[in-house]
């Protein structure tokens, strides 16, 4: 018998969904995919040139748990320069993917049945991780109406004894939204006043289409010595599958996230980490020019998507997502089946259309669809075409 712990994993919709998609190209249905959590982008020449160097270097045996000093350095030096804060090589610490992070730091803040604010929709991982670790996740509704913004009054509402951190995540992995200076000082204002953490997971930083994004924890001292900061090379520099996160916060908290990684994993991959070196600290003009081809493909995506009966896409400001709300669709019939959920309108798209996309009951909220832009311009103007063409024939 499993765990009490591992039963308590929620299967996800999406993955039935993903084999269901596999089969249908395995009989040779040419399926386009929009599921996509990773930038179709390749990794920069440079980072792969220094991860071959580190190879032939030698450089392939264990490092510190937390990170070579190098990369800790690289980490401080991104820090200071994206968003003038100062951190020590001790204040951070690199792990096997920002996925890796987060686990950490519930692992090391979570006593059983302390609370976590989850901001909703959010990025799977959350709730899961916090109930790995014995917690209860708290959701919290965000407002549509305004984007998908942080609803303050909610949030204050959802704060008790037990709470231990707040998740943000801006930009938002599904919604976009990207959270302004004036919601982030009423975050820090709330969390000092109540006494919990804040964990920023800034992974998408880097893919802001209307303006610099901020951390909370530039906000003042006082709110940085409670945040702990959270990014990764995943996005920015197209590095999905070399899985090198890194954390910046409190230095109990880091030094308590170091010898937990000491007992589970050790150090990230050596060679990843002087690849992320280079990823970090070298010339930033890939980053910008990745942004701009996301930025097109948003504008094109919600202009097509905005057009369909049924669908109401708000424009994201961030992260390569859109995130429309098709509840319009419920109630009409395909093949005799009445749509009545997010995973029924996916199941639709499949079928009807040959689209793959993510359900947004996996994000919780079972209105909406994740439709990942992370694709080409003409992969993304046939899909539009097809789901059009495929919504036109629902009945009723
Ligand atoms: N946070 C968010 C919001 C994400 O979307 C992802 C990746 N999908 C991660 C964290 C994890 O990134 P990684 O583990 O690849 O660094």
């Amino acid at each position: 018998m499993l765990a009490e712990r591992a039963r308590r994993l929620t299967p996800s919709p999406t993955l039935a969904l993903s084999a269901r998609a596999r089969a249908l190209r395995a009989q040779g249905i040419d399926v386009l995919s929009f599921t996509a959590g990773e930038p179709d982008f390749d990794t920069p020449e440079r980072v792969k040139d220094a991860a071959i160097r580190a190879l032939r270097e030698g450089k392939t045996k264990y490092t510190d748990a937390g990170g070579i000093p190098e990369l800790k350095s690289a980490i401080c030096a991104k820090l200071k320069r994206d968003n003038g804060l100062a951190y020590e090589p001790t204040d951070v610490i690199a792990s096997v993917g920002a996925k890796h992070t987060l686990y950490n730091i519930c692992a090391v803040l979570v006593d059983p049945g302390d609370e976590v604010l989850v901001p909703s929709p959010y990025w799977v991982s959350y709730t899961e991780q916090v109930r790995l670790c014995d917690g209860v996740p708290v959701v919290v509704p965000t407002d549509e109406a305004r984007g998908f913004q942080l609803d303050l009054t909610a949030l204050r509402g959802a704060v008790t004894p037990r709470t231990k951190f707040l998740i943000l995540n801006s930009p938002n992995n599904p919604s976009g939204a990207v959270y302004p200076r004036a919601d982030l000082e009423r975050v820090a204002a709330l969390a000092l006043e109540r006494g919990f953490y804040v964990v920023s997971d800034e992974c998408y930083d880097a893919l802001s289409y209307e303006g610099r994004v901020q951390s909370i924890a530039e906000l003042g001292p006082e709110i940085k010595a409670r945040t702990i900061l959270v990014n990764t090379c995943s996005k920015a520099y197209a590095m999905t599958g070399w899985r090198l996160g890194f954390a910046a916060g409190p230095r109990e908290i880091v030094k308590a996230m170091g010898d937990l990684q000491g007992q589970c994993t050790s150090n990230p991959t050596s060679i990843a980490q002087w690849a992320a070196v280079e990823a970090l600290a070298g010339p930033q003009d890939e980053v910008a020019k990745m942004a701009g081809e996301f930025d097109q493909r948003r504008r094109v995506i919600v202009a097509g998507l905005s057009c369909i009966p049924g669908w109401r896409c708000p424009m994201p400001q961030g992260a390569f997502y859109a995130f429309p709300d098709v509840s319009g669709l419920f109630g009409r019939r395909f093949n005799g089946q009445t749509l009545r959920g997010s995973a029924d309108v996916t199941t639709f798209l499949l079928d009807a259309a040959r689209v793959a996309v993510v359900p947004g009951v996996d994000f919780g909220s079972d209105r909406h669809l994740r439709i990942s832009y992370a694709c080409g311009l003409e992969q993304i103007r046939e899909g539009l075409a097809r789901i059009e063409a495929a919504c036109a024939g629902l009945e009723g």
